[in-house]
């Protein structure tokens, strides 16, 4: 009797706990409330606050608490490249990625970027949205810069009283985030470059395109805002090496021989429009979202990713334009010393990370029909199995008694 009313206990505890996991799944979502992301000099927009047009955007900035704004910033930024000229880093060598942890603690975290994005262990959500602000709206004189990590590209002194770029939406928990630059990732030739990958796949180059959370931007204190993990949000755009021309990259790339050597930088004079930049709006709903780090030291967990899987096309001339940058940078170390040995194996990137306990959330509306048919099927069979334990189970009680 004990070991039937045992089994019956178990039956139900079966179906309520398979009742649960999609509750499970939402509430869990809940607690991703970080952000972003991965950048050379992160808080570098003391220009953009400057010259910002608070009338183009729904926020209640007044112009005295922007300037306030954006001494702050200003502050912040020397702050984090005096730090930033204290330890020096590299991707490769004696400094390179397998060390950044001696020097930053949180390169070694469990939350750090990049990662692997294994489609069939996603959490779909519904009504998961984004919103883009002014991504249509161009903005002209732009900085590129070889930092001696990527080429950047930021707001300039002549960038001037322009539009503003905006993400938000409950993707990104209701937060509004702005953008401060974006930059590339990518390797020496005929390798993918990429620093995300999608079931194991990488992609030629990887942009990352940057934003900081608008309710940090009063803040005056380094700390406070790396150690808040909705502080950034970071987009991720893959390009794929083929046979089609990106017309949307030659501003930057016809640019890229003014910039061979580190610090070196440019001014971009044709407009950059970001939304030619990215994937077709129309799959803009189309994102993997997961909580990270920077990808470059010191891998501060404050980073909210946005991943599009869906890459640009670029073609094999243009991306060489940026591989042909890695012989300027990788042929010296920073005392002059030559590391050609080493040359075969760099490109601007770091591997991959582990996951963890991390889940991946993506909108529903991704979820393909053969994926839904999949899970339909196992729930279907666990659904019936349980039935039929449930049912030898009364059978056994009855006759018994
Ligand atoms: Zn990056």
């Amino acid at each position: 009797m004990y070991n039937q009313t045992s089994t019956i206990l178990f039956m139900l505890f079966i179906q309520i706990l398979f009742g649960s996991v999609r509750r499970c799944e939402i509430v869990d979502s809940n607690d991703q409330s970080n952000t972003i992301s991965d950048s050379d000099s992160i808080l570098t927009d003391s220009i953009f606050l400057n010259d910002v047009e608070t009338s183009t955007v729904e926020t209640n900035f007044t112009t005295n608490s922007t300037t306030a704004i954006a001494t702050n910033i200003t502050k912040l930024t020397t702050e984090t490249n005096a730090i930033s000229n204290e330890v020096i880093w590299e991707y490769w060598g004696p400094r390179g990625e397998q060390h950044w942890q001696k020097s930053f603690k949180s390169c070694g975290g469990k939350s750090q970027s990049p990662i692997n994005i294994e489609t069939d262990r996603i959490v779909y959500l519904p009504d998961l949205q984004l919103y883009f602000i002014n991504y249509d709206r161009p903005l002209y004189k732009m900085r590129l810069t070889n930092t001696g990590h990527t080429v950047k590209l930021e707001a300039s002194e002549q960038t001037g009283k322009r539009y503003q770029w905006f993400i938000s939406g409950n993707a990104l928990f209701d937060q509004t985030y702005r953008f401060v630059e974006l930059h590339f990732h990518w390797r020496n030739a005929h390798s993918a470059g990429s620093e995300h990958a999608i079931n194991g796949e990488k992609f030629s180059m990887e942009m990352h395109i940057v934003h900081q959370n608008l309710k940090y931007e009063r803040e005056n204190n380094s700390e406070t805002v790396f150690k808040s993990s909705d502080a950034f949000t970071v987009i991720a755009v893959f390009f794929n090496e083929n046979d089609i021309h990106n017309p949307a990259m030659d501003p930057i790339i016809e640019q890229l021989a003014n910039i061979e050597e580190i610090h070196n930088s440019t001014i971009v004079n044709e407009p950059i429009r970001l939304e030619t930049l990215m994937p077709k709006p129309e799959n803009w709903n189309r994102f993997y979202r997961y909580s990270g780090s920077y990808t470059t030291p010191g891998c501060q967990e404050v980073v909210t990713w946005i991943i599009f899987p869906d890459p640009l096309s670029i073609d094999a001339k243009q991306v060489n334009r940026f591989r042909e940058l890695i012989n300027h940078i990788v042929h010296t170390d920073h005392n002059g010393k030559y590391l050609s040995s080493v040359k075969e194996f760099i490109g601007f990137y770091r591997h991959i990370q582990e996951l963890g306990t991390r889940r991946i959330y993506a909108p529903e509306s991704m979820q393909t029909s053969s994926t839904i048919s999949r899970i339909m099927f196992l729930n279907s069979w666990i659904q019936s199995f349980s039935y039929i334990l449930l049912s030898i189970a009364f059978h056994h009680l009855f006759i018994v008694y």
